[in-house]
């Protein structure tokens, strides 16, 4: 047994609930790929940190997993075409996002040929491979967390010290989401290359699969990939189904007992945690010199025809997935990004698919909370006991209502995850989310004007700071200047003096010289 090992006593995050997981829907058939798109649309800010440039422009000819828009400071990361064609234009189109109603897009025209660059070649030998280059490589390739974090994952590593535990997170926990499921079932040797490659890059030597009871076949394939690995670092854990175990904090606790401080990062105890999804495309990047420009995607809910996992291209429009999953029955069904608990609603199927899109929910009207029957809080406290974050969302709610966001801070509303735990259980049906969504947004909001305030009054103290050097200094010459014209003025005033009682003395004496007068 290596020493290095953390101790694992799988049990329970604090709340949750046990939810009905709907996941049939998709994962009765293998996972399936799209047929090649007319266009494909590219959102510059589809990964947290700066949005990409833009390096190339409309008219270029590419190839499939050219790097289409650059890296923008950190931790941002590349954007790579999905396939070969022509750049079509920038447009702006639905933002497949709450915070803002429009993103801007890079589009690409396909010319059918789907020709790749192979700008990245393979490092075959990666098990003896610089760990700096297999972090490059990954970096390189536009890798994000594909749990939903959507961070950049070379700079997630980069920043690890050595010899962390890495947890692989194959926890999926939201109803109707099963992509990272059926990926597990399908393709697990992928995930396991993709894992002992993440080992080397991180100079780790134990790696924790964790996996819900509830998935039995996903658990004997990713068995089989770790016996067929033959690499004993890798060892896989069962935890018990219930939302959220997918989040990073309560996976962690879930499988440690340890808890992640508030504010701080699963690296400050000695862990890095990653989706099963993000190390496949690890595994792809570096053995194939792949980029990330494909994910697989839950398109379900019982609006759709035939649900199902699709291998889907970033940029593909979601209409084209609702026609794949056999179209939509209801023309009054809403679309979300994402799972019914923490989705994005979707404004219309223009948007196209980004990396973050790990579910495409279709949801007829009536099975979405309308508002109605809201009552008063009742102060049953139900909220608090499901909470994963054990926050007390009540009195966080009891804040916002009256917009006093500094004392819901106070309150922990930075540490909310948004899981939906709360709303559930409200008798009094009140959008807690809802409430902290937008308290985080307001504070958010607050934090960048603060920061402009700042920034503005900084720049004019050193304004009046200069304007008062440039006062000084003009005043000290202005001085320097008077006092040399009074120095010059009595100077000449005694010389003038001087001059005046020389004069008289030579007339005095010139009178006693004259002729006559001598003895
Ligand atoms: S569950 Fe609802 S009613 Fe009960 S304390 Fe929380 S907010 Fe109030
Ligand atoms: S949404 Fe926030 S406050 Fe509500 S249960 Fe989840 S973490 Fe707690």
């Amino acid at each position: 047994m290596n020493s290095t090992r953390i101790a694992v006593t799988p049990g329970r995050f604090h709340g949750g609930l046990k939810l009905d997981g709907h996941r049939k829907l998709a994962t009765g058939k293998p996972i399936a790929s799209l047929p090649l798109s007319e266009r494909y649309y590219l959102w510059l800010e589809q990964h947290h940190g700066p949005a990409a440039l833009p390096c190339v422009a409309v008219g270029d000819r590419i190839l499939g997993g050219q790097i289409v828009a650059a890296q923008e400071g950190r931790p941002g990361t590349a954007i790579h075409s999905p396939t070969s064609g022509i750049v079509a234009d920038f447009q702006d189109l639905p933002a497949p996002t709450a915070q803002m109603s429009s993103a801007h897009m890079l589009v690409i025209e396909s010319d059918g040929e789907d020709r790749a660059c192979h700008e990245f070649g393979a490092i075959t030998d990666w098990e003896n491979a610089a760990p700096e280059s297999l972090t490059e490589r990954i970096a390189q390739s536009g890798i994000v967390g594909l749990g939903g974090a959507v961070f950049a994952t070379g700079a997630k590593i980069g920043r690890a010290a050595a010899n962390v535990t890495l947890i692989l997170n194959g926890a999926e926990c939201e109803p109707y989401i099963s992509c990272d499921d059926g990926l597990m079932r399908e393709r697990a040797d992928s995930i396991i290359t993709g894992a002992r490659i993440l080992l080397r890059a991180l100079g780790s030597k134990d790696c924790l699969v964790a996996i819900e009871r509830d998935k039995p076949e996903a658990i004997a394939a990713m068995e089989t990939a770790i016996r067929d690995a033959g690499d004993e670092r890798l060892r896989l854990e069962r935890i018990f189904s219930l939302y959220p175990a997918g989040g990073e904090r309560q996976l962690i606790e879930a499988l440690t007992g340890r808890q992640v401080p508030r504010g701080g990062l699963p690296q400050d105890i000695g862990l890095v945690c990653l989706n099963v999804g993000t190390a496949a495309a690890v595994g792809r990047a570096v053995c194939r010199g792949q980029p990330l420009t494909s994910r697989i995607t839950t398109v379900t809910g019982p609006a759709l025809v035939a649900p199902g996992n699709f291998d889907v291209r970033i940029g593909t429009p979601i209409r084209e997935l609702v026609a794949a999953a056999g179209g939509c029955n209801d023309p009054s069904a809403r679309l979300i990004m994402g799972g019914p608990m923490m989705g994005v609603p979707l404004q219309d199927d223009r948007v196209p698919v980004v990396k973050a899109m790990n579910c495409l929910l279709v949801l007829p009207a009536n099975e979405l909370s309308d508002g109605q029957n809201q009552r008063p809080c009742i102060r049953c406290g139900d909220c608090a006991e499901v909470c994963p974050a054990r926050l007390l969302p009540q009195q966080m709610y009891w804040e916002l209502r009256d917009e006093r966001f500094e004392p819901a801070r106070e309150f922990g509303l930075d540490a909310c995850i948004e899981c939906g735990c709360c709303d559930v259980v409200c008798p009094s049906h009140l959008p807690l989310t809802q409430y902290f969504r937008w308290g985080k947004s307001q504070l958010h909001k607050q934090f960048i004007e603060h920061e402009r305030a700042e920034h503005a009054r900084q720049r004019f103290e050193a304004r009046n700071a200069r304007l008062e050097k440039q006062k000084a200094e003009r005043q000290a010459r202005l001085a320097a200047k008077r006092e040399a014209l009074e120095k010059a003025r009595s100077d000449s005033g005694r010389r003038a003096a001087i001059d005046e009682i020389m004069a008289r003395k030579k007339r005095a004496a010139d009178e006693n010289n004259e002729p006559g007068q001598s003895e």
